[in-house]
């Protein structure tokens, strides 16, 4: 049974993600490309993002090629890869929590400290926040309370591989 206030918490989110924009996105995913016939003025679109991003100081860089229109993160942002760092620890706990219950977890979403994973082989999601400390986050949600009904033994997903499977080896 989904926990109440857990599916709350995903709800919110997710509304967050959907709202973002392009320069969200970049903040996000670390880059965002889009195609030149989605954007109206390519030189508008990529002025637009850097000054958010010189506001916020933070280095990005930004160009056209072929087709596209994209901006980067600059490798160089020690707030960033501090906040990264964070996340990583939290996906050391839940990732392999996620394994116990037999399922393939891989990447959702991520918002600073909070994110959402899914199973590859079957509709559950979990939802992970590490505010409190990334190495006790809060997990909730079927990735992390559930068993996975997919009765074949689970493979090494991305996460597993970078963040544990758990499993005694
Ligand atoms: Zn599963």
């Amino acid at each position: 049974m989904q926990d109440p206030e857990i599916a709350k918490r995903m709800e919110i989110l997710a509304a967050r993600m959907g709202r973002r924009d392009d320069y969200g996105t970049l903040l996000n995913a670390g880059q965002v490309v889009r195609r030149l016939d989605d954007v109206d003025d390519p030189d508008a679109w990529r002025a637009e993002i850097r000054s958010s991003a010189r506001s916020d100081r933070i280095r990005i860089r930004t160009g056209k090629t072929g087709e596209i229109v994209w901006a980067l993160l600059s490798d160089d942002n020690p707030a960033r890869a501090e906040e990264s760092e964070r996340w990583q620890r939290t996906l050391r706990v839940a990732v392999p929590r996620a394994v116990e219950f037999r399922h393939e977890p891989v990447w959702g979403l991520r918002d600073g400290d909070e994110g959402i994973l899914r199973c590859e082989r079957c509709d559950a999601i979990g939802y992970v926040d590490g505010a409190d400390g990334p190495d006790r986050p809060l997990v909730g949600g079927p990735l992390f309370e559930e068993d996975c009904p997919d009765p074949a033994p689970p493979v090494e997903t991305v996460l597993t591989q970078f963040f544990g499977s758990g499993r005694r080896r």
